[in-house]
């Protein structure tokens, strides 16, 4: 999904109850569908934002952002069965011949291998399933807007990954 350019957004100020203290809270809505607001994110004054709605981050105007600019921007929702990346291997088949297959490791086959106790140990997991689960945790963190993009794609690379050719970003 992208983004149009003239996507119709605002600001919005609520106060709300915290430690039984008002608090303004500012509210991020766009028109996703061209007609309704829908609420994106919120943050407390001098806090990070919080995203509210799954495959959308807002950054900026934030501390530690840039200023007067707000950066609303699709990313990817990581359900069990999104495509995370593609590896493609060799198999020696019995009668010796080679063949190269693709492999496609969902976002799910990475969190099975993750929480297993004993998650299979043979050569093509080992060499797939370590790094694809920091790839995965650095994904997360992506997604709630505790990564940037130029952050997401650096430890990508030190993880052997290439950022572009990865499905789930694409
Ligand atoms: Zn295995």
């Amino acid at each position: 999904m992208f983004l149009r350019e003239d996507l119709e957004a605002r600001f919005r100020f609520e106060n709300e109850k915290e430690n039984g203290e008002d608090q303004p809270m500012l509210y991020v809505d766009a028109k996703l569908d061209g007609q309704n607001f829908t609420t994106l994110a919120k943050r407390y004054p001098g806090k990070k934002w919080i995203n509210l709605v799954p495959g959308f981050r807002v950054s900026g105007s934030e501390p530690g952002g840039k200023r007067n600019q707000l950066i609303i921007e699709p990313v990817p929702v990581l359900h069990d069965d999104r495509l995370f990346v593609s590896h493609s291997g060799h198999v020696v088949l019995e009668d010796g011949t080679t063949r190269t297959i693709d492999l496609d490791v969902t976002v799910g086959m990475i969190r099975r291998w993750r929480d297993d106790p004993h998650p299979c140990q043979c050569d093509g997991c080992r060499n797939i399933f370590p790094n694809a689960i920091k790839a995965l945790a650095a994904a997360e963190d992506y997604v709630a807007g505790r990564l940037k993009r130029g952050q997401l794609a650096r430890k990508l690379r030190k993880l052997g990954y290439n950022e572009e050719e990865m499905p789930v970003f694409n």
